[in-house]
């Protein structure tokens, strides 16, 4: 396991930071996770474009330009082995030396990339369970922010509830997954609830928005209530790890047929063969 940091490839145990870096004190950084099928990144410029928009709203300068983004993980990849890999990228503000939170010091970034395999199932679609939960996270859920507390509350409410995913409300209407994004289908057509500070914008989102409208669906990015979602015929979640997980079951309510939906399997399909288009 070779890790990136600051400019250094490193064997995993070596790869060490100071205990004043504003991530570990605040975690004041952001992160990306991207994917790599056959040794290719899914989604590269998407995902550097989401990273930049990010830093750019938290004050960090960027680090790398888009050139040399791409050659660090392009290097961090041949020297994990190539493959199906899941590239996890963070970037802190970096040291503060006497623990301020105020930002008018000027500090070097921490940057950190490390690869850990990626399972990849073509053949078959992975469904998954889901609780609703109340949304308790902070009103800027856009940025892709290392600090991750009420997502790992969600998450593990969720799983104490022996659920495979947290999918979130506020207000009565749905806002995401604690790690993925929401879609319906209801009577053939799509909606996902729209991008705004309450969501990650999922770039996984996005191509399933591209490819449903590709192949002729409805898409409504609008509000989805509660009921919306437990009365759906299909129900699915997104994100870069598990692309398009159909929801089965929420609080033990059985989902349109209990089964993969038919839009559903067209879309994995078309994803599937979409990732072949780039990938050969
Ligand atoms: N929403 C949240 C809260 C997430 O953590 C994630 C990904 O982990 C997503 C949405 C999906 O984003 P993407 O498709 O870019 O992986």
């Amino acid at each position: 396991d070779i890790v990136y940091l600051n400019g250094e490839l490193l064997a995993k145990k070596d790869a060490k930071i100071s205990v004043l870096d504003r991530g570990f004190l605040f975690a004041d950084g952001i992160y990306e996770v991207i994917p790599v099928y056959n040794s290719t990144p899914f989604r590269l410029k998407q995902h550097l474009e989401r990273l930049a928009c990010c830093l750019e709203q938290l004050d960090i300068s960027n680090p790398h330009s888009e050139i040399e983004w791409k050659n660090i993980i392009r290097t961090l990849i041949e020297r994990n082995g190539g493959g199906h890999l899941s590239i996890y990228l963070q970037v802190t503000r970096g040291v503060s030396e006497d623990r301020n939170q105020l930002i008018d010091e000027v500090s070097t970034p921490t940057v950190m990339l490390l690869a850990s395999p990626l399972i990849v199932n073509e053949e078959s679609i992975e469904t998954a369970t889901a609780t609703l939960l109340a949304d308790i996270r902070w009103q800027h859920c856009d940025i892709k922010s290392i600090a991750l507390l009420g997502n790992i509350m969600l998450r593990n409410k969720a799983q104490q509830l022996g659920c495979d995913e947290a999918i979130l409300h506020r207000d009565n209407l749905i806002t995401e997954g604690s790690t993925s994004n929401v879609f319906l289908v209801k009577f053939r057509e799509v909606y996902t609830p729209p991008q705004n500070q309450l969501i990650l914008g999922g770039i996984t989102r996005d191509v399933i928005i591209e490819l449903a409208e590709a192949s002729g669906l409805k898409v409504h990015q609008q509000n989805i209530t509660v009921d919306d979602l437990l009365t759906a015929d299909e129900v699915w979640i997104s994100s870069s790890s598990r692309e398009i997980s159909p929801i089965i079951q929420i609080d033990g309510k059985i989902i349109g047929s209990g089964q993969v939906g038919p839009v559903a399997s067209v879309l994995h399909g078309e994803f599937q063969a979409f990732k072949k288009t780039l990938i050969n």
